[in-house]
């Protein structure tokens, strides 16, 4: 009884769109995914998911030069049909017809081709040259409270509650890219901002509900292309999270799937079980293959099945029209492995074979390099298996940078092991490539794994502003945002982001001294890092580290840029006749974080606890 109301419902508000132009209504459209297209592409095929109460029945013809309809699919479920477009070149942009007919009725739903972006600016990735913020959008700066809270979509807001929504949006964020350029970062990563109609904890935005709609709580999808075509211009790239593993399970089509294996179903739940070493592991059995793969992530995100070629091609589409819609600066996919090499292989492929200039990091969290390395592209692999993808979370050296600061220097220990894990990028295709961080909206934020010493934060800051890879911060990192390991707490709200806030973080009200002292030394390194070529693109000498000082050289043809990490809290007196082999006859270095002139043909006493940035005449 509910339903029929809610078709007719359905059914007048169509009549009044103009949808439908048969008067004995049988069927209705509820949704077209993609809901739009473009002329253009390498792969010139578009794969249609239409949904709608008996729409199976239903063939679809379309009258458009350049558009032919190649082939069509109903499943096992009557209200699902899958079509593929073809769409020729000679197609040109505008709206067309798709008249579906059957059983004597017909209905048209209107679909439109757009004309790709032509700049090469509008879709190109991020690189070492850039300097990513990583922002929970949920947590940052609430623009519109108007959107706080929406009707339906579950989940409410309450800023006492670290697991709740807290009211952050796409609005507080464009308000704020002056702040984050200001920082020197060029790129901004967002967790993720689609849909999650969820009924309880959904503001981490990991439970996708609707692939194709940004959630209307951190706005619409107007306001993140807005977002990232300002930040273009103010010279901060969007990095857009996705997840191609697992759904939110209140996703749409959770109620209504289109056949039985849309998504990894068992008897009984089971649980991935994070067992990485299963996508190169020359011994594994099936069964752990199998339970890693496609076992649920969560008991709320439904495992999703990439197998289904239906199901792959439609999370393949998704990547690139949101990349060609929004003009993206990259991707950050999240569970890279879980969703199995072979497809995530042909994802990657596919997106880099649209965007050439594009930029993919994957998440794989392990500390082992040797995993990690798997996943980077570019080189051949024990297995044969060949990977698309340019970019990958460093976390093997992210699992010893804070440990390596905050432990007591010892033969193996301290600077030792952070010096060490380099050796580990023999492994990687492309070392540079990785994306280097403290920390991230998932473990302890970096202030307090450095046990809140400031002298150790500026060496972690100098050290991930001139490391080989792009260096990711997280908000809020600038302004010594301690927290627990809890992940509410992680991701704490932005002070300033909130009216009534008691400080403000871009304004520097309210903030301490050893806050705004920590800000502006963020703000030099990453401002300066832009300009900085050897860091971006230059090769890397380190020195073994010796009484708890850390000496590495960046250097590019001319340029050569010296870092000096000293751990000591007492003065030390370093010997610089060690580098000689990179500084030859320099004779002296400017410190771009102090700006002081440092005489290199004799011993510089260091400060206790600082770094040096010395670029060397
Ligand atoms: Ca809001």
């Amino acid at each position: 009884m509910i339903r029929f109301t809610r078709r007719r419902l359905l059914f007048a508000l169509a009549i009044c769109a103009g949808w439908l132009h048969s008067p004995g209504f049988a069927a209705e459209i509820e949704r077209v995914e993609p809901p739009n297209w473009w002329i253009g592409f390498h792969q010139s095929d578009v794969q249609l998911l239409v949904y709608g109460d008996g729409i199976g029945a239903f063939r679809p013809t379309v009258d458009y030069p350049g558009v032919t309809v190649l082939d069509t699919l109903a499943t096992a479920n009557p209200n699902y049909l899958f079509l593929r477009l073809r769409i020729g070149d000679d197609a040109e942009p505008g709206d067309f017809d798709i008249e579906f007919t059957g059983d004597g009725e017909s209905i048209t739903h209107r679909y439109r081709l757009d004309a790709r972006n032509p700049d090469p600016e509008h879709t190109r990735g991020f690189s070492p040259a850039d300097a990513i913020y990583l922002i929970t959008p949920d947590r940052f700066a609430n623009g519109d409270p108007g959107n706080d809270g929406i009707d339906g979509l579950g989940d409410v807001v309450d800023r006492n509650q670290p697991g709740a929504r807290h009211g952050g949006d796409l609005r507080g964020i464009i308000d704020r890219l002056d702040y984050i350029a200001g920082l020197g970062f060029t790129a901004v990563w967002l967790n993720p901002v689609l849909e999650n109609a969820m009924p309880a904890y959904s503001y981490h935005g990991y439970a996708t509900t609707d692939f194709y709609r940004v959630d209307p709580r951190m706005g619409s999808n107007e306001d993140l292309a807005e977002l990232a075509r300002v930040g273009r211009e103010k010279g901060v790239g969007l990095i857009m999270d996705m997840i191609v593993n697992h759904s939110g399970l209140h996703h749409w089509w959770m109620a209504d799937p289109p056949m039985d294996d849309w998504v990894h179903r068992w008897d009984g739940y089971v649980e991935t079980t994070h067992a990485k070493t299963l996508s190169l592991d020359p011994y594994g059995a099936e069964i752990d293959r199998r339970e890693f793969f496609d076992g649920w992530f969560v008991p709320d995100m439904p495992d999703l099945n990439q197998d289904n070629p239906l199901m792959a091609e439609y999370l393949i589409q998704n990547a690139i029209w949101w990349i060609e819609y929004l003009g993206l600066a990259g991707v950050r996919m999240d569970t890279y492995p879980y969703s199995g090499g072979e497809f995530m292989a042909e994802w990657t492929r596919r997106v880099m074979e649209e965007f050439p200039d594009f930029n993919v990091v994957g998440e794989e969290w392990t500390e082992n390099p040797l995993i990690v390395a798997y996943w980077q592209g570019g080189a051949y692999k024990h297995d044969g298996y060949q990977s698309w993808l340019p970019s990958v979370m460093d976390f093997p050296l992210n699992s010893v940078l804070a440990p390596s600061l905050v432990a007591e220097e010892s033969f193996s220990g301290g600077l030792n092991t952070l010096y060490s894990m380099l050796v580990n990028d023999v492994l990687y295709p492309d070392p540079g490539g990785l994306v280097i961080f403290g920390d991230n909206h998932d473990m302890m934020r970096i202030w307090s794994q450095l046990g809140e010493d400031y002298g150790l934060f500026e060496l972690a800051m100098t050290y991930l502003a001139t490391m080989r890879g792009a260096p990711q911060v997280y908000y809020g990192t600038e302004i010594l945002t301690p927290s627990s390991g809890d992940h509410g707490v992680i991701r704490s709200d932005f002070p300033g982001g909130w009216m009534g806030d008691a400080a403000d973080a871009v304004s520097g009200a309210g903030l301490t001294e050893r806050q705004l002292q920590a800000q502006a030394l963020v703000r030099t390194l990453f401002n300066w890092r832009k300009t900085s070529a050897p860091v971006h693109q230059g090769e890397l000498t380190h020195f073994l580290p010796k009484d708890g000082v850390y000496v590495y050289f960046r250097y590019l043809n001319d340029e050569r840029v010296m870092v000096v990490l000293n751990k000591n809290e007492d003065v030390y007196a370093l010997d610089t006749a060690r580098f000689e082999e990179v500084l030859g006859d320099a004779r002296s270095g400017v410190d771009i974080i102090r700006g002081a002139t440092h005489d290199l043909t004799s011993p510089i006493n260091l400060t206790p606890r600082t770094a040096l940035v010395l670029e060397i005449d």
